[in-house]
């Protein structure tokens, strides 16, 4: 049977955009997802889901479609695609794409991968587990994106057994309860439902003898190290979507996936409110008293603020596009410093005697000295009687 056609297969004109290419994709995938069709259909359905997978994978890489454009299915090893045969782009190599889902996958929620699908031996095939990992970073990492190493699990095939999980000389043994098809039908009146078989949980294959290296499992678990980048401006509880870093499928089904999950540290100076800061600012009772100019820290540096000739206490000043500039946005946020007047304490007997004579001055001035005062002394006079 001839190849179809990839942008026939998607539905989409030769000279569509990559985001019309991953819309007609996404559509495709529901459609077809093998989780949605069961039955007759499935059969079918998983033709289409894989066909549309194979476009899309060929039809999103640049290089891939244009040598597709060039020479057809010539051009193109399907075989080259998609590494180890997972949802979506996967591995070291790909990780830099799978990053690149981080927009479309963090905001707009991305289908979550599908369990359940038939393999080639008549056994289920499950995707592996997603895992997630936690990091914390620091609101300077945050603000200037951080590149980063991070060791994650993975899983190699036994070396013992070659991943059989069987004792060298022994055979796995077809599992008698499901005869190795992985399911057990259960009737229930009129309906048959199908479950993973309790005896193999779904394997289809019982390991009389295990192999003592791995435990019967035919994997091991190792560590390896995940280069990271985080961008800038990400924020608290945002999740990078590393493709194919999660546990390994069941069956020679899709790995799933690694979600980094973003922690924010708290900081000493700045609270963060979305793309703008928040500072308080501890100024001399003087200083706000006769303007002056006062030194206020930055995120990565420091600026000057001209406080005018009788600031009041809790005035906020704002320091514009000296905040952080979020993922989604065009412009980085504000940093706002909140001036707190302090009172002067462990007074000598000097400064005191100046601050009564102070005193004396403003009372003999009545309120004009005191902003708020009159509007103060008007509100409670009622309750003053
Ligand atoms: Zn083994
Ligand atoms: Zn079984």
């Amino acid at each position: 049977m001839a190849k179809r056609d990839y942008y026939d297969i998607l539905g989409v004109p030769k000279n569509a955009s990559d985001e019309d290419i991953k819309k007609a994709y996404r559509k495709l995938a529901m459609k077809h997802h093998p989780d949605r069709n069961q039955g007759d259909d499935a059969k079918k359905a998983e033709e289409r889901f894989k066909e549309a997978k194979e476009a899309y994978e060929m039809l999103s890489d640049a290089q891939k479609r244009a040598a597709y454009d060039q020479y057809g299915h010539a051009g193109v090893d399907p075989n080259m695609a998609g590494g180890r045969g997972g949802a979506g782009p996967e591995g070291f190599g790909g990780f830099a794409e799978a990053f690149g889902d981080i927009f479309g996958d963090i905001f707009s929620g991305g289908a979550a991968g599908g369990a359940g699908r038939r393999g080639g031996g008549g056994q289920q095939v499950y995707r592996g587990s997603d895992l997630s990992y936690a990091m914390e970073i620091t609101l300077e990492e945050a603000a200037a994106g951080k590149e980063t190493q991070i060791r994650i699990p993975s899983w190699d095939t036994c070396e013992t057994c070659h991943g059989s999980g069987a004792k060298p000389g022994t055979q796995p043994k077809t599992c008698t309860t499901c005869n190795g098809s992985g399911t057990v039908h259960l009737r229930q009146g009129f309906f048959s439902i199908q479950q993973t078989c309790p005896h193999c949980h779904g394997t289809g294959k019982i390991i009389p003898d295990p192999c003592t290296t791995c435990q019967g499992v035919g994997k091991i678990k190792r560590q390896k190290t995940l280069e990271v980048k985080i961008p800038a401006g990400i924020n608290e509880g945002m999740r990078i979507r590393s493709a194919g870093n999660g546990e390994p499928g069941t069956n020679g089904g899709p790995p799933g996936d690694l979600y980094i999950e973003i922690r924010m540290k708290p900081h000493e100076v700045f609270e963060r409110d979305g793309d703008d800061l928040h500072c308080t600012v501890p100024v001399g009772l003087t200083t706000v008293a006769l303007g002056g100019s006062i030194e206020v820290p930055t995120l990565g540096g420091k600026a000057e603020i001209e406080l005018p000739e009788g600031t009041q206490h809790g005035k906020t000043f704002r320091l514009r596009g000296k905040g952080i500039k979020g993922i989604r946005s065009s412009y980085p946020g504000d940093l706002y410093c909140h001036i707190t007047a302090e009172t002067p304490v462990k007074l000598t007997e000097h400064q005191r005697k100046l601050l009564k004579e102070l005193d004396e001055s403003f009372r003999s001035a009545g309120e004009r000295h005191s902003p708020n005062a009159k509007s103060w002394t008007d509100r409670v006079k009622d309750l003053f009687k």
